[in-house]
């Protein structure tokens, strides 16, 4: 167990091994079982009812980490002088009860005769059938011609271009193609009602699902645009008395022969009532820096990172907590004993910032709101080193098939090496072969490992943005990181791996792109 809670400070040899002195050694000798389990028993306690985001076990335990940061002299850098980053979520929903749709003398209700997208909207208006609704003026494409759509309620056939299904939608957008919900902004159309044959089936079980929205203030742009999905008696009543009826632009849509766009009758009006619900909620990113020696070196940073929060309480269940003291309590008492270890010993040239995040369950929420609001200078920060679920490896002689996926007993996942940093890997197997002597298990550090965990937590976010930076190199060769540990899932978080995959499709496309595209 020693053996194992040591190995969790490669990252504090790493970062020594920027540094002259071999002092590295006698500061991780530091770092003990004693007190990683300590820090862990606090940490992964049940009380903090599993440090969903946003919730006061997370906020307790982002307090836990700065009254220690406060004791070893660690200096604040959040925002505002403190040791924290506030995220702030945002939560707009849908008020059934006060949301109707009217056409010609019929009325509809939410979860029933429709299903909408929690912005809100009080109008009586036209409509306009423009086809699937993208265009792209570079290729000539543009249901939207000789058509006025400002102050008009667009109904939109649900689907995309080919091209845009194959190229993902940033690159898609970069040969210039605009979704419907561009193009309903930038022309003024008021809502888009989309006829989706699918979704129209499961009105009714979907439109809990439909009537959330949550975001992160500052970091996904939030479409302005109702989008309102109609169930088959709405999309007739709509249809009624129109040159193309609700059924044969289905049929046409189908058989990829989809009707041209046109105005609908003008006597005919709907009119949207869309009721929605705001609040706010914070959690919060613990920041601080332990600064570096060299007056000119600690201007850079190496960044070192760890998510602290998990996903709070089941619904259902005896014990209904999700302690999460591997994911990723394990990373955040890590990076707490490496912080006392650089913060009262002799310090390294270069500065080290240590970040806890919170929100990475949600999608890595936490760090990518850093990396788009630094409160350091992000391009002095040299690299990232990120540590998620290094608390637990198969015990020699494991043979359950559970466990078949973790670390061995002296064994660690690196990921980063091979995909973006040989640089890296030289200085990890230098300071691993001067001390614990760790097998470094290259598996996951592949692009094509169907796991795709290189995509999967906080370490991307600085490599979307180019960081680690190795101004030596051409750009392709830039991006590096390190996720160190087992990947033992806790109870109940299988459910969650499509969802997470979903999350990496899109990372690869983005990957692809700042591969080729970004300095
Ligand atoms: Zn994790």
């Amino acid at each position: 167990m020693r053996k194992r809670f040591l190995s969790l400070s490669l990252a504090l040899w790493l970062v020594w091994a920027w540094a002259d002195a071999p002092a590295w050694i006698s500061r991780a000798e530091t770092i003990t079982p004693t007190d990683l389990r300590a820090h862990l028993e606090f940490i992964a306690a049940d009380e903090l009812e599993g440090r969903d985001t946003p919730s006061r076990g997370l906020d307790l335990a982002g307090m836990y980490i700065v009254s220690h940061l406060q004791r070893w002299g660690v200096k604040p850098a959040g925002e505002n002088g403190t040791y924290y980053q506030t995220l702030r979520f945002r939560t707009d929903a849908i008020n059934p009860a006060e949301t109707r749709i009217q056409i010609g003398g019929q009325s509809f209700e939410y979860g029933v005769g429709f299903v909408a997208r929690p912005v809100a909207l009080n109008a009586t208006a036209p409509l306009v059938y423009v086809g699937n609704g993208w265009s792209n003026p570079e290729k000539g494409i543009d249901p939207y011609a000789g058509l006025e759509v400002q102050g008009k309620v667009l109904v939109v056939q649900a689907g995309y271009p080919k091209e845009v299904v194959e190229l993902g939608f940033e690159a898609a957008e970069a040969v210039g193609w605009r979704s419907p919900e561009r193009n309903a902004e930038e022309k003024g159309a008021l809502a888009i009602i989309r006829i989706d044959p699918s979704d129209m089936e499961r009105i009714e079980r979907i439109a809990r699902a439909w009537s959330q929205r949550r975001v992160v203030e500052g970091l996904q742009p939030v479409s302005s645009i109702p989008v309102i999905v109609a169930s088959a008696p709405m999309l007739d009543a709509l249809f009624a008395g129109e040159q193309v009826s609700a059924t044969e632009l289905i049929r046409r849509a189908n058989d990829n022969d989809p009707a041209p766009s046109f105005a609908l009758s003008p006597n005919k009006q709907i009119s949207i009532t869309l009721s929605v619900q705001t609040r706010t909620e914070t959690a919060r990113n613990v920041i601080g820096i332990v600064e570096g020696s060299d007056p000119v070196l600690k201007r850079e940073y190496v960044s070192i990172g760890a998510h602290l929060d998990h996903v709070g309480v089941s619904a259902r269940g005896e014990d209904r907590i999700f302690n999460g003291a591997d994911d990723n309590g394990s990373g955040s008492v890590a990076l707490l004993e490496i912080a006392e270890a650089f913060a009262t010993g002799p310090r390294p040239k270069r500065s080290i910032l240590l970040l806890w995040y919170a929100g990475e369950e949600w999608g890595l929420l936490g760090s990518r709101l850093f990396v788009e609001r630094p409160t350091v200078p992000l391009e002095n920060i040299v690299v990232n080193l990120n540590m998620d679920m290094v608390g637990r490896s198969k015990q020699p002689g494991d043979m359950n098939p559970r466990n078949r996926d973790l670390s061995g007993p002296n064994e660690v996942y690196v990921i980063g090496p091979n995909i973006a940093s040989p640089d890296i890997g030289a200085v990890l197997k230098r300071v691993n072969d001067q001390y614990l002597r760790m097998e470094l298990n290259p598996m996951y550090d592949s692009l094509s490992h169907p796991e795709q965990l290189f995509f999967r937590s906080d370490h991307y976010s600085f490599v979307s943005k180019g960081i680690p930076r190795r101004p030596f190199c051409w750009g392709a060769g830039r991006r590096w990181q390190s996720t160190a540990g087992g990947r033992g899932k806790p109870p109940g978080a299988a459910g969650r791996s499509s969802g997470a995959r979903g999350r990496c499709a899109l990372g690869l496309r983005r990957y692809r792109h700042a591969r080729f595209c970004s300095q």
